[in-house]
């Protein structure tokens, strides 16, 4: 599971950095949290020194800092640790950049595809619900991203879009708390 070798380019990255930075996670994020989860979040790829520095998904950094106050206002969270919520990434290794190439979102898929179950998902940003969408059986034409859109899925499954809670975005109100809050009170009531 550490050496996974699918994607040459993002296992050689990982491979120099446990050069460069041995005390470091440098291998896939697993998911965290709950697989029973009735609320599922999808975020894109492990950032350098968030999730790719740590080990645990969403943790580490700025993104990880919103997503767990966030998630600790509607008690999906304690301490930082998920309760009732599975956290997932679209690319489990870390890419070059932040920009996993299409056939590395398309490889990993296989990983997310196995983990998605719960009823509704949040997906952050738009590879994550490109990504999403595919896993979970839609049709990407009918399904357009855009922060707070709903999707009901073939199954009966709902997506919901937000965008992603970086730092980028936090530092120029693409997204603010609030959004980011009323995102997840809309999965809350879907939730029942
Ligand atoms: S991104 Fe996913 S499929 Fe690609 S090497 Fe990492 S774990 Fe394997």
């Amino acid at each position: 599971m550490r050496d996974c070798a699918l994607c040459p380019r993002l296992a050689a990255l990982r491979g120099e950095l446990r050069v460069a930075q041995p005390e470091w996670w440098n291998a896939p994020v697993p998911a965290l949290g709950d697989p029973e989860a009735g609320i599922a979040i999808v975020g894109l790829a492990p950032g350098m020194k968030g999730a790719n520095r740590t080990g645990r998904a969403f943790t580490g950094d700025a993104s990880g800092d919103l997503l767990f106050a966030t998630l600790e206002k509607f008690a999906l969270a304690e301490a930082g640790e998920p309760k009732g919520v599975l956290i997932l990434n679209a690319v489990r290794c870390l890419p070059p950049g932040n920009k996993p190439l299409p056939e590395e979102i398309r490889t990993c898929r296989q990983f997310l595809s196995g983990q998605l179950r719960a009823p509704v998902t949040i997906a952050l940003g738009q590879i994550a619900h490109q990504s999403a969408v595919k896993a979970m059986g839609g049709r990407l034409p009918k399904t357009p991203f855009g922060h707070g859109n709903e999707h009901r899925m073939p199954d009966g499954r709902v997506l919901i879009d937000s965008y992603h809670c970086s730092r980028y975005n936090q530092n120029t109100n693409r997204l603010t708390a609030e959004m980011f809050e009323a995102v997840f009170a809309r999965a809350m009531e879907l939730r029942g």
